[in-house]
């Protein structure tokens, strides 16, 4: 089996104009797929060592400024960069018109196809012979999905982001997962700000990968208003989940 590789093209939230919005690219034989594409996605791709032109898929969770505002970007320098391959985009309701109308105004067609694919709940799709994602509903007060994708017959990567800790539906869906990324956006002491704003605590991500028995957990989307420190979120998430990490901009993982 191929191995899988892993880079985080960015990991905090949400403030635009950082240059470390969500972005996770995922390489597997030569297929490159990218988990959302926040602002500035190409320049840290390119800056990863990765063309944007080889990129086949790409997983949007939700239609939250940090998470897509890197898009329209990347898809105008693939199509300038000469790139005539096709490329799928899948996620929330709302993202064709979105693609649509951008595309209309900005008088740009694409020289490759984009097919999209609008998710209207959870749904397994198959994105070759040996790779799969199964879309996950999750809880963030407008319509987001996470992405658990499975290769091959054993690997499995889950990507959750953005959400309030979901590990009951979780448990049913994944279990062992060898990476689970997960919204870890503030601190048990602010968790009132989790609540209102439907994001997770450091704990509450660990809690979920202890559930779902993840085998390493990165510690996700974590809110700059932490950035000079992220201590704490490891201290609090390895209190309850030994094999918790922060996920940092150019971070590798290969699952073998
Ligand atoms: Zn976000
Ligand atoms: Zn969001």
């Amino acid at each position: 089996m191929n191995p899988i590789r892993v880079t985080i093209l960015g990991a905090s939230g949400p403030y635009p104009g950082s240059d470390d919005l969500p972005s996770v690219i995922v390489c597997y034989g030569r297929t490159r797929l990218l988990l959302d594409a926040g602002e500035g996605t190409q320049h840290r791709a390119h800056e990863a060592g990765f063309s944007v032109a080889s990129i086949r898929y790409i997983l949007i969770t939700h239609m939250h400024g940090d998470h897509v505002l890197g898009l329209l970007p990347l898809l105008q320098s693939r199509s300038l960069s000469g790139a005539e391959t096709e490329v799928t985009i899948i996620g929330p309701e709302g993202i064709r018109n979105y693609l649509i109308e951008n595309f209309k105004l900005l008088h740009f067609k694409p020289r490759f196809d984009v097919t999209v694919i609008e998710l209207k709940g959870d749904d397994e799709l198959r994105l070759s012979n040996d790779m799969t994602v199964y879309a996950v509903g999750l809880d963030h007060g407008i319509d987001t999905y996470g992405y658990v994708l499975r290769f091959g017959s054993k690997k499995t990567l889950a990507y959750i982001t953005d959400t309030r800790p979901i590990p009951n539906k979780l448990s049913g869906i994944v279990e062992e997962p060898d990476v689970l990324i997960h919204d870890a956006t503030l601190l048990s002491s602010d968790s009132e700000l989790a609540l209102e704003y439907k994001h997770s605590t450091a704990a509450e991500a660990a809690f979920v990968a202890k559930e779902i028995k993840a085998k390493m957990l990165l510690l996700f989307h974590i809110s700059q208003r932490y950035r000079h420190d992220y201590g704490d979120h490891l201290r609090e998430a390895r209190k309850i989940f030994r094999y918790a990490w922060i996920a940092e901009k150019f971070m590798r993982i290969m699952i073998k």
